[in-house]
């Protein structure tokens, strides 16, 4: 009965180093896990964030430039064109006055693209 008893405690005994020993497995295998995972879901926000600003800096520029490139396509100071520098108004083919923005449209839409 005594050895018996002996027997179980040490089956209980191994049993329960077992499963400490998966337990200890598992943390062990969540900790190293974790280094990489953590690295990798931190440098993806980051590089999301940083491709969105882009993006935003990108249309934002777009637009500034464009604003830039139409604001010489007026009438200057002195009542020329500010884009070709031409004293006399610009008149479209049915000689009808034109702004220099309208007149110069395609040379402007090329400046933007450039
Ligand atoms: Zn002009």
């Amino acid at each position: 009965m005594r050895k018996g008893g002996l027997g179980q405690l040490v089956g209980i005994l191994l049993l329960i180093g077992l499963v400490l020993m998966i337990v200890k497995w598992a943390l062990i295998t969540i900790a190293i896990l974790a280094v990489p995972f953590g690295i990798w879901f931190v440098y993806d926000r980051v590089s999301a964030a940083k491709k969105r600003a882009a993006e935003q800096d990108a249309v934002q520029g777009a637009a500034d430039r464009r604003r830039e490139i139409e604001s010489l396509a007026v009438v200057d100071a002195a009542g020329g064109c500010g884009w070709c520098g031409s004293r006399l108004a610009h008149r479209d083919r049915l000689g009808m006055l034109v702004g220099p923005a309208d007149f110069h449209r395609a040379e402007i839409e090329d400046a933007v693209r450039r």
